[in-house]
C-alpha cells in the first residue's frame, strides 16, 4: 500500500493553492505547497546575501532550509516559519515570487528540494500543488488535475486579492508579470509546467472555487 496523492497543477492565479487546501482539509490528508519551498528558498537566498545565479549557494541553501509549516495556535489556516520567523505572508509578494521562478529554474535546486517534497507523503493521504506535481515528483499519483484559467481572469483574480490587502496594484502590469512568469515556467527545460499525459485538465475561468472543488470531488468519488 502506498500512501494516495492527489496532485493538482497549473499556473500561477489558476486557483490550485486555495482548491488544494481545501481539498485537503476536506479529505482530512497532508498538504505540499510546493510553491512555497521555492518561494523560501528565494527569500531565504536575500536574507543571507546570496545571489539568485549561485547555483552552488542555492543549492546548499536548499540543503538546510531550516523551515516549519505548521497550524498556528490563533487556528487562522497554515503558518510558515523561516529560520524561526513567521514568513507566511513575506513570501507571497510578487517580487519572492519572480525570484522563486528563478531559482525553480536551476536543476540543482530542483533536485535539492525533491526529497524534501517526497517527505509529505505521510498517511492518510497527501494533496500536493505546484507545477510539476504530477509529472516530475509524484508520478504515481492516484488523480492528476491539470487547472488553468485565462491570463487575463488570473490577473484579475490577482488584482483583487492584493487591493483586498489594501496594496497599490495595477492590472495591466500584473498581466505582463503573469505572462512573463507563465513563459519562464513553461518554457524552462527542467520540470517545465506542462499536465500529466494522465492529468484530467480542468479550466477554471468560469468557475468559482466551490465548483472547481466540486468537480475534483466528483473525479476523486468516481475513481473509488
Ligand atoms: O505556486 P507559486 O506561485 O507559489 O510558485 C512560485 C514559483 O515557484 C513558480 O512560478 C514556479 O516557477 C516555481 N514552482 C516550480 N515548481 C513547483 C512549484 C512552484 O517550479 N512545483
Amino acid at each position: 500500500w502506498q500512501v494516495p496523492v492527489i496532485t493538482i497543477d497549473g499556473p500561477s492565479g489558476s486557483g490550485k493553492g486555495t482548491v488544494a487546501a481545501l481539498l485537503a482539509a476536506k479529505l482530512g490528508w497532508n498538504f505540499l505547497d510546493s510553491g512555497a519551498l521555492y518561494r523560501l528558498l528565494a527569500f531565504a537566498a536575500r536574507n543571507h546575501g546570496v545571489d539568485l545565479t549561485n547555483e552552488e549557494a542555492l543549492k546548499l541553501l536548499a540543503a538546510h532550509l531550516d523551515v516549519q509549516f505548521g497550524a498556528s495556535k490563533s487556528g487562522d489556516g497554515m503558518h510558515i516559519v523561516l529560520e524561526g520567523e513567521d514568513v507566511t505572508q513575506a513570501i507571497r509578494n510578487e517580487q519572492v515570487g519572480a525570484g522563486a521562478s528563478q531559482v525553480a529554474a536551476l536543476p540543482v535546486v530542483r533536485e535539492a528540494l525533491l526529497q524534501r517534497q517526497k517527505a509529505f507523503r505521510e498517511p492518510p493521504g497527501l494533496v500536493a500543488d505546484g507545477r510539476d506535481m504530477g509529472t516530475v515528483v509524484f508520478p504515481d499519483a492516484a488523480l492528476k488535475i491539470f487547472l488553468t484559467a485565462s491570463a487575463e481572469e488570473r490577473a484579475r483574480r490577482r488584482y483583487l486579492q492584493l487591493k483586498g490587502k489594501g496594496d497599490d496594484v495595477n492590472l495591466a502590469s500584473l498581466l505582463d508579470e503573469i505572462r512573463a512568469r507563465d513563459e519562464r515556467d513553461t518554457g524552462r527545460e527542467v520540470a517545465p509546467l506542462r499536465p500529466a499525459d494522465d492529468a484530467v485538465q480542468l479550466d477554471s475561468t468560469k468557475l468559482s472555487i466551490e465548483q472547481v472543488l466540486g468537480q475534483i470531488l466528483s473525479e476523486v468519488a468516481n475513481r473509488d
